[in-house]
């Protein structure tokens, strides 16, 4: 497997600790490029993929075991399965290292299966949000969704289950 310090990423941004993105205090990295364009999206600057910064997925590793405290990372966008086999190796050393992965999409996780790459990160990740960003169907309550349509999938089961999507129980919480 290719090095980390080889590997570059297109970034968007990071927030080193958050409670808004999964569960538990999270390493946010924000992947640049996106092709969904959901109308009413938070974060149209991240949709260039010539934009953003390069790092390489070793600077990642490293600012993420800079901080103790965290023991969850998330893979949000932009669309961070655009850069799936880049991610590879990253989501592989973290999940070794004992993290909880988890990732948004605008792609539904039936949409991702297919994808180039896409399925080995599923292999290594625990929680999924799927789907677009839907104005119609937006809703403030949600926790860690934006629209009705998004749902929180759980992984581990999802593949126990042959690869069909099997909702995480944080998928009927709501915020407070
Ligand atoms: S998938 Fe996410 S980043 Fe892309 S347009 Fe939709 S809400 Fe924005």
């Amino acid at each position: 497997m290719e090095a980390l310090k080889d590997i570059m990423l297109r970034v968007a941004g990071v927030i080193e600790e958050s409670i808004v993105d999964g569960p538990g205090l999270r390493f946010v990295l924000f992947l640049q490029g996106c092709r969904t364009h959901c109308k009413g999206c938070q974060n149209p600057q991240t949709w260039d993929f010539n934009g953003g910064t390069l790092v390489s997925a070793e600077d990642v590793l490293a600012r993420i075991q800079g901080d103790p405290l965290v023991h969850g990372i998330t893979f949000s966008g932009g669309e961070p399965f655009e850069q799936a086999q880049a991610l590879l190796p990253l989501a592989a050393e973290l999940k070794r290292r004992g993290y909880h992965l988890m990732a948004f999409s605008g792609y539904t996780f039936e949409q991702l299966l297919p994808k180039p790459g896409c399925r080995e990160l599923l292999s290594l990740l625990d929680l999924l949000v799927d789907g677009p960003f839907i104005e119609e169907e937006k809703s403030l309550e949600l926790r860690f969704r934006g629209s009705r349509n998004q749902r929180i999938l759980n992984l581990a089961a999802s593949r126990e289950a042959g690869w069909t999507p099997v909702l995480d129980a944080l998928n009927g919480s709501i915020e407070r």
